[in-house]
């Protein structure tokens, strides 16, 4: 039989195979590399380390075959060279920053981000020189002048934490390409895609350079992970590990390990996540005590005509406004018996928040208003459950307003 090539597969065969499409015999599964150091065969093997060669394993926070795989496996389902992967979504995040970016240099970013990064570009990175502003998605052409000289990173995520705002991809990297040309310096453009995922939007198509998500939600998928991934060139990736081996936020095996089972699911999960989503949207558009319905797969989304333009699906998390402000919130949150009141999101089990009360936490009332969150609100991520027992729950724990 002709080799096949993996990059040819589809999401699925990726995600359960990888690079592994050769009869060989071994284990079916990817074994867990549970340890922090390895035997050297003689003391040569630490010269040959420090001389560059690949195959000399020395210590876990710079490579681990159960990391590794999974990184292999994320970067082929993602179309991306190569993957880099970390013990969380913000140490992904930020090393990716800070690997970029040095005392005076610049950041562009949309304003509605997750609350773990916008505090990230708020409190800590200027303290260190890097100073980010802001672009209102609407009117992406400001940053023609928003990008000086000094700007090495554009950020962005869409769809957008927790109001399901949509940023044009295709804009944002053409517009970023003119003032690139115009300075005659790199800005690299980094996409957080943890929201839609690789199912339902594929960044590299647009021309974005790199992508990071967490890999405690979708990736993961079980709530019982954390995790957090980068994918870009080969070189790139190179320099992020470089600066990984310092700030340490390698990837446990452990973790790895479980990530690479659930990857194996990813196409299926969050297929299904899509369809109960619209569904349960549908359904909640129609109820009294609903004020709203954001979903981006909705007619009533004022951006439905982009979401069908640059998304294949639209994701699984939906958000609701009810009316009683955040008092109503926190009763619907409280009487739900089959989704859970948690954060996070991406998991088999459909999980709810009030933004204001996690990740929009002790914000202003300005910055709420800039971020398009109210106290009403509440973040479904839709789960895998029965999309009749989702329905009903929802009714019931509406009815207690
Ligand atoms: N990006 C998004 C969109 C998120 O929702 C989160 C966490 O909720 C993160 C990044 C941070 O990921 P982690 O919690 O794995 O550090």
């Amino acid at each position: 039989m002709k080799s096949i090539k993996p990059t040819k597969l589809s999401l699925s065969t990726k995600s359960i195979h990888g690079n592994h499409l050769h009869a060989f015999k071994g284990p079916v599964t990817f074994p867990i590399y549970q340890t922090s150091t390895y035997r050297f065969d003689s003391s040569d093997d630490a010269i040959r380390y420090a001389k560059g060669d690949p195959n000399v394993l020395v210590y876990t926070r710079y490579h681990n075959p159960s990391v590794n795989e999974v990184e292999d496996r994320i970067a082929l389902m993602e179309d991306g060279e190569a993957a880099a992967l970390f013990s969380s979504g913000m140490a992904a995040i930020s090393t990716t920053i800070l690997s970029i970016c040095k005392s005076g240099d610049e950041i562009v970013s949309t304003p509605a981000l997750y609350g773990g990064t916008y505090r990230f570009f708020r409190d800590t990175i200027p303290n260190y020189g890097i100073n980010v502003k802001y672009v209102d998605p609407k009117s992406l052409e400001d940053l023609l002048y928003l990008i000086t000289p000094k700007t090495k990173v554009v950020y962005f995520e869409t769809p957008t934490n927790p109001t399901l705002s949509l940023v044009d991809i295709e804009k944002l990297v053409k517009l970023t390409r003119r003032a690139e040309k115009e300075f005659r310096k790199k800005i690299t453009i980094i996409i957080d895609n943890t929201f839609a995922t690789i199912l339902n939007q594929k960044p590299f198509n647009f021309g974005v350079d790199v992508v990071v998500e967490s890999s405690t939600k979708y990736l993961g998928g079980h709530a019982d992970l954390m995790g957090g991934v980068v994918v870009g060139t080969k070189k790139f990736i190179h320099k992020v590990k470089d600066l990984t081996k310092h700030l340490g936020g390698c990837a446990d095996p452990f973790a790895a390990f479980l990530l690479d089972r659930s990857l194996k699911t990813f196409e299926l999960r969050v297929q299904r996540q899509n369809e109960n989503a619209i569904v349960l949207a549908r359904s909640l558009e129609k109820h009294p005590k609903v004020l709203c319905v954001i979903y981006p797969g909705l007619l009533s989304h004022p951006q439905y005509k982009l979401a069908k333009k640059q998304m294949s699906g639209f994701g699984g998390m939906v958000t609701i406004e009810v009316k009683g402000g955040v008092k109503g919130a926190a009763k619907v949150c409280d009487s739900l018996k089959v989704a859970v009141n948690a954060m996070s999101l991406g998991g088999v089990e459909t999980l709810v928040c009030i933004p204001v009360y996690s990740s929009h936490v002790n914000m202003s009332k300005e910055e709420l208003a800039k971020h398009g969150v109210t106290p009403g609100m509440i973040r479904i991520s839709i789960g895998v459950e029965g999309i009749k027992d989702l329905i009903k729950d929802f009714k019931q724990a509406l009815g207690k307003l």
